[in-house]
């Protein structure tokens, strides 16, 4: 475990501190006792079987799992390059950032390839199957629940919700919660997709038992989004749609069904692709074919 973990962890039902005595850690409050398994402190505190949407959110996830590791999937070559939109306010921080549902840990792993500055990347994700793909570019991984976060409050320089908030069960109760974490001065960054109707009936046509789409998983206009971010306790300094083309998911995801990665064309496809969102961000200044929301906030001191 990270020398810095112990500084940040905290009961996810009361929210005191926590005693580490590995492969256990104790609340000091509630003396309820967590398991750490791998070096993972095991803090989500049974949430799926607490609500059952997230137990199916939770089994969506281990569904997609093996596309969310594909070497050859082109879906995964195209976010790459978007994550450059998130690491651009990353570049002046330093001190432990939470990258909150991080999944497989694309993050890390981009972040580790380009330059990342001074900073602890913590990743929590809720389904511990994905968090067994992670490591690269992580200082540590909890498992926990967005909605009750099992760290203390006003330790992060910065929280990372990256394609996570359309995914949660109660998106404000997790907006606060990432909030609630943040130091005085840090900030939250998000980018989420926003609401087209045309994918809203894709996803209605999948099998929802079977594919990697909840029926929590959902999508907000950018009028909702700045609803949903609203806090009294911070700043909102960018909320903006991003030009990447509403078609651009739609197309790498029938090339992944057709398997064509696995001709070895997947970082060419990837980067066309990304050519393709580049070009449309720069004949539609308005940005109103973007599918991607960026928002980005200060919590005030
Ligand atoms: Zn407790």
């Amino acid at each position: 475990m990270h020398v810095l973990l112990p500084s940040l962890l905290a009961c996810p039902r009361c929210k005191a501190e926590l005693l580490i005595r590995e492969p256990h850690c104790l609340c000091k409050k509630c003396e309820i006792s967590y398991t750490i398994e791998h070096g993972i402190p095991l803090l989500s505190d049974s949430a799926i079987n607490r609500d059952k949407r997230l137990a199916v959110e939770e089994h969506a996830q281990n569904q997609a799992r093996h596309m969310y590791i594909d070497a050859n999937s082109i879906v995964n070559k195209r976010e790459e390059y978007l994550y450059q939109d998130l690491m651009n306010g990353l570049s002046e921080l330093s001190g432990p950032v939470a990258d909150i549902g991080c999944g497989v840990g694309r993050l890390g792993h981009v972040l580790n390839k380009t330059r990342r500055g001074n900073i602890d990347l913590i990743g929590m994700d809720l389904t511990t199957s994905l968090l067994s793909h992670a490591g690269e570019g992580y200082a540590s991984l909890v498992e926990g629940d967005i909605h009750r976060l099992p760290f203390k409050s006003n330790v992060f320089s910065a929280v990372i919700l990256h394609n996570i908030l359309h995914h949660a069960v109660d998106p404000q109760k997790a907006f606060q919660e990432s909030v609630r974490v943040l130091k005085p001065g840090g900030i939250v960054q998000m980018y989420d997709p926003r609401y087209f109707s045309f994918i809203e009936n894709i996803k209605r046509i999948l099998p929802r038992d079977q594919s990697a789409f909840a029926p929590t998983h959902t999508a907000f206009s950018l009028k909702q989004y700045r609803t949903l971010l609203h806090d009294p306790s911070i700043r909102l300094e960018t909320l903006t749609i991003k030009a990447i083309d509403p078609i651009g998911p739609v197309v790498s995801t029938l090339l992944d069904l057709a398997h064509t990665g696995a001709l070895g064309i997947a970082d060419s496809i990837g980067w066309l692709l990304n050519k393709i969102d580049r070009t449309i961000d720069f004949l539609d200044p308005t940005h109103t074919l973007g599918l991607m929301v960026l928002a980005r906030a200060r919590k005030l001191p």
